[in-house]
């Protein structure tokens, strides 16, 4: 088949057209090049982390690369067969961990036996998942799918020493769809505000911001402190309605109040509880590709209800349609979305 040539700068033109284009060419098999990467970035071409992103890529179907390197706008990438595995990548900066497991997971979920990844580098990152979004609201959801996702961290990672150590167990799946169109009560809740090299009433004062803003009880409520290479501090708002866990985040940052990262992060879930449907905006991007992979295993059709949909949310849709022909659907009722593929 043809090399399909992809435009990065297409829809949000950020990273993840090139993340989405890495896993489906290994998953399908078709040689891709990718122009433009990030063109719409203020920083364009591929970073630290993302050249990460398409070496893993490379390396877990011995597939063939040219142009990969840091600042480059275009990459040719050419997969061979999926081989299952133990893994390390190393990013080498605080590039976030999380966002070469979303590129290598979806591969290694097809591949022919049991894999383990190693991922050095930021663990708590902002604009991207974290690891306690993606062990906790991303790894259910695929269990339901019939994948395993055991995820463990050794090492916190905060920018910018980064050399968090993340490792994802994982376990192939031949898919099962997955329907979660309804929101429902709250049926559980709890805040984590974890610190490193920073003072506990850092976090402290977060908490005390989300049990007067969200009623959350003291016994909801807990302070992780944690050693890493720099400090750092991540605020985490987990919910459950619909069987579904969402989390939402709040990254402490240097010259910011504590108070002002719990009051953003209470906002964010606060919208997102407003909303009635179970799936909030980061977690309905992220299942998309694993939604399009049931439909493609002929596993039958996933549906999946979220609010306002983000352009990263429409530019993933629109770079899964590069390299499937799944039938997608988007309906909407008060506000909400519902996306079925298959
Ligand atoms: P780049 O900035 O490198 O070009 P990008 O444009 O793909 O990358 P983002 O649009 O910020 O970066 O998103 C990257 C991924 O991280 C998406 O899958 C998004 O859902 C996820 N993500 C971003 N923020 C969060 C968050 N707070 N919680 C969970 N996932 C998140």
């Amino acid at each position: 088949m043809d090399q399909l040539i992809i435009d990065g700068a297409r829809g949000e033109g950020g990273g993840q057209v090139l993340r989405t284009s890495l896993s489906l060419a290994a998953i399908t098999g078709r040689a891709v090049r990718i122009d433009n990467i990030r063109a719409r970035r203020a920083k364009p071409g591929l970073q630290r982390q993302h050249m990460t992103c398409v070496k893993a890529a490379a390396a877990i179907c011995d597939g063939e690369l040219r142009g990969a390197s840091v600042g480059s706008g275009r990459v040719d990438f050419t997969p061979g067969a999926v081989r299952a595995g133990d893994y390390t990548f190393d990013i080498g900066s605080a590039g976030g961990t999380g966002l070469v497991l979303q590129t290598v997971i979806p591969i290694l979920l097809g591949a022919p036996g049991p894999s383990t990844v190693a991922v050095i580098g930021g663990t708590h990152n902002p604009m991207a998942p974290c690891f306690d979004f993606l062990a906790g609201a991303f790894a259910p959801l695929i269990a339901r799918m019939g994948g395993g996702l055991a995820l463990t961290i050794e090492r916190h990672g905060f920018y910018p020493a980064g050399g968090g150590r993340v490792t994802c167990a994982i376990t192939p799946t031949a898919w099962t769809p997955i329907e979660v169109a309804t929101a429902g009560p709250v049926t559980r809740r709890s805040a984590r505000a974890i610190v490193a090299r920073l003072p506990t009433h850092v976090a402290e004062r977060e908490l005390a911001i989300v049990r007067e803003r969200l009623g959350f009880a003291a016994d909801e409520c807990t302070v992780v402190a944690v050693p890493a290479a720099s400090p750092g501090n991540t605020l985490l708002l987990e919910i459950e309605r619909g069987g579904v866990t969402e989390i939402v985040t709040g990254f402490g940052e240097k010259g910011v109040r504590a108070e002002l990262v719990a009051a953003t992060a209470c906002d964010e879930l606060e919208a997102m509880l407003a909303v009635d449907a179970p799936v909030g905006p980061h977690l309905a991007d992220q299942l998309l590709l694993p939604m399009a992979l049931a439909a493609r295993a002929g596993a039958g059709r996933s549906v999946i209800r979220t609010g306002p949909l983000t352009l990263h949310t429409t530019t993933n849709l629109q770079t899964i349609a590069l390299f499937l022909d799944v039938k997608r659907q988007r309906s909407e009722a008060d506000g909400t979305n519902e996306l079925a593929i298959g």
